[in-house]
């Protein structure tokens, strides 16, 4: 089960106290304000979003206590209720969230007096309910970062396990949680999902807190010392790695947890996906940069003394940061409760802000389609090495995204694939790591011929390339074929690969078919999404394997031209 830190129960507040986990799990009634103010201080609570729910919570326990003993009246009820705050501001002073928490307990108590309320029990109810819709806004954020992050893993080729650093799980919110969101969402989608978690010296968070509700919701978890980090990425065990934060810098810098930079290098070196999940409140748009975002320093015994004993020589100086700033470049993305934010960074989160349209998005949509189906088209031996190629576009964005040429499928990353515009010219501010497949011109002709394709498949398939030696066209030896051709599957005349004749001939074959062989040199489908291209790809060589098979029976029998129109009518829309 998903533990809260924080709830209500009726009037009653509770929390788990998390300074005994993860081996006693205790939770306590708070009943008073000077219990709330000293729950905050302790870390018995903690986290930002949970810290300024506790203060919220505290306020509301103030009034309800001075109700209780008669001294609270309608007159007094607004400074009452500013007095508390006050107080509970003053536990974790460096906490943004308490202090916006209280200040909103503040502003509703005005309204509600403002509202002409006589009865000052009804006051009081007022701040229940206001305190029960800041936990619903709360669930409500961190489950929509949860479903964002989650369709990012789901597109992620080959993924099942992530890395987190610290603890920004459901014990730091409401539920939920922020970076560990998207791995309760998935449980809850039904996908297989692991974690493995940093221990995260010095106070241990990951070890002692992510790692123990995750256990308590079933997701297998792997506590690793911050160290290792490394290791596991190089063993190809980590397909994503999501961290939380405490403040993003308008251009993307974010400062969290102390190691969260050094994740984020490894995970670039390992090209692996690095992804920052926070609230759209956690942005201090008022920042231009990481490098105006103070960095707090702890206490020395953190570092110098470890369980108790003293681990670094008097002798030796230590220093002990609490946080440092990941660089934007190291970022994948942001994942925020109102959509996904992409580089540049310092655009699209104000486009969040303000529900615009963001840019991006798009692009990584391509990047992650093709790469999918390039890997498909190795694992399931359509193509060898980096032979081939795969492009998908977005013709209302005018993006066309390719294959590299050189790169290997099996190392493949999103990042790889390359961007350019429909006609294949480069985009201004666009920096691809790689030249595209130079059967650029290939795509680039049929995408402009044929406006109802959106994704082309290019194998080195070995059976149509077989076939495709005959130079001949290939017959409709299964049914299948009729939605490639309504009758012959045309096979384009030998021309060098790479040159603009071979694209210009294969643009013409397909101009009415949606598949055709390159003599000597394999096949191309085409169709309006990279699922029915790649499925079209399979079907060419399944066809050409059945071709070649029928041929040791010396005259095969292929499907009639009668036939064959109406099979093309009804396969058309096959699997829709
Ligand atoms: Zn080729």
């Amino acid at each position: 089960m998903l533990p809260k830190p924080i709830w209500l129960e009726g009037e009653k507040v509770f929390l788990i106290d998390q300074t005994l986990l993860p081996v006693e799990l205790n939770t306590i009634e708070i009943r008073t304000e000077e219990a709330m103010w000293d729950a905050i201080k302790r870390l018995v609570v903690r986290g930002a979003p949970a810290i300024g729910l506790a203060g919220a919570f505290g306020v509301y326990l103030g009034a309800a206590r001075k109700l209780e003993a008669g001294i609270l009246t309608v007159d007094n009820f607004t400074a009452e209720v500013h007095a508390s705050g006050a107080y509970l501001d003053t536990s974790r002073p460096t906490a943004v969230n308490l202090h916006w928490a209280v200040t909103r307990m503040d502003r509703v108590a005005e309204q509600l007096v403002q509202s002409g309320e006589q009865e000052v029990r009804m006051l009081v109810q007022g701040l229940l309910r206001e305190c029960e819709a800041m936990l619903n806004e709360d669930i409500a954020a961190c489950r929509a970062i949860g479903e964002y992050g989650a369709d990012l893993l789901e597109a992620i080729p080959g993924f099942h396990t992530m890395l987190t650093h610290c603890n920004a799980g459901a014990l730091a919110t409401s539920m939920y949680g922020t970076a560990l969101a998207p791995a309760y969402i998935m449980q809850e989608r039904g996908h297989q999902i692991a974690v493995y978690s940093d221990e995260t010296r010095p106070l241990l968070q990951g070890a002692r807190l992510t790692a123990w509700e995750l256990s308590q919701s079933g997701i297998p978890v792997t506590s690793i010392c911050d160290n290792m980090a490394g290791v596991v990425m190089a063993q190809g065990k980590i397909q994503a790695v999501i961290v939380g934060a405490d403040r993003i810098a308008s251009n993307g810098d974010t400062a969290n947890k102390i190691g969260t930079y050094t994740v984020a290098v490894l995970a670039k070196e390992h090209n692996i996906p690095f992804y920052v999940a926070a609230p759209l409140s956690t942005v201090d748009f008022a920042i231009d940069d990481g490098t105006q975002i103070p960095i707090e320093e702890r206490k020395e015994d953190e570092i110098r003394m470890f369980h108790g004993r003293q681990t670094v020589p008097d002798a030796a100086s230590v220093f002990n940061p609490a946080f440092d700033v990941t660089p934007q470049r190291y970022i994948t993305a942001i994942i925020t409760e109102k959509g996904v934010a992409y580089p540049p960074f310092r655009q699209n989160l104000v486009a969040l802000r303000d529900g615009k349209q963001t840019t991006g998005a798009e692009v990584h949509n391509l990047q992650y389609q093709v790469v999918k189906a390039a890997k498909a088209m190795s694992q399931d031996g359509l193509a060898s090495g980096s032979f081939g190629n795969v492009s998908a576009v977005n013709r209302a964005h005018n993006l066309l995204a390719i294959t590299p040429s050189g790169v290997l499928y099996d190392t493949m990353q999103p990042e790889d694939i390359c961007i350019l515009h429909l006609d294949g010219s480069a985009i201004t501010g666009v920096e691809n790591r790689y030249q595209p497949s130079s059967e650029l011109p290939m795509h680039c002709a049929v995408y402009a011929t044929r406006q109802d394709v959106n994704a082309i498949v290019h194998t080195h398939a070995a059976y149509c390339t077989a076939y495709a030696s005959s130079g001949k066209p290939l017959g409709p030896i299964i049914s299948e074929m009729g939605m490639i051709a309504s009758g012959d599957v045309p096979c384009v005349a030998y021309y060098q690969p790479g040159t603009l004749e071979l694209a210009k001939y294969t643009a013409e074959a397909l101009h009415e078919a949606n598949g055709c062989l390159l003599a000597n040199h394999g096949a191309v489908s085409v169709a309006d999404c990279m699922d029915r291209a790649y499925m079209l790809a399979q079907i060419l060589e399944d066809g050409a394997k059945a071709a070649a098979l029928a041929q040791l029976i010396k005259e095969p029998e292929y499907i009639p031209p009668k036939n064959c129109s109406l099979l093309y009518e009804k396969m058309k829309g096959y699997g829709r």
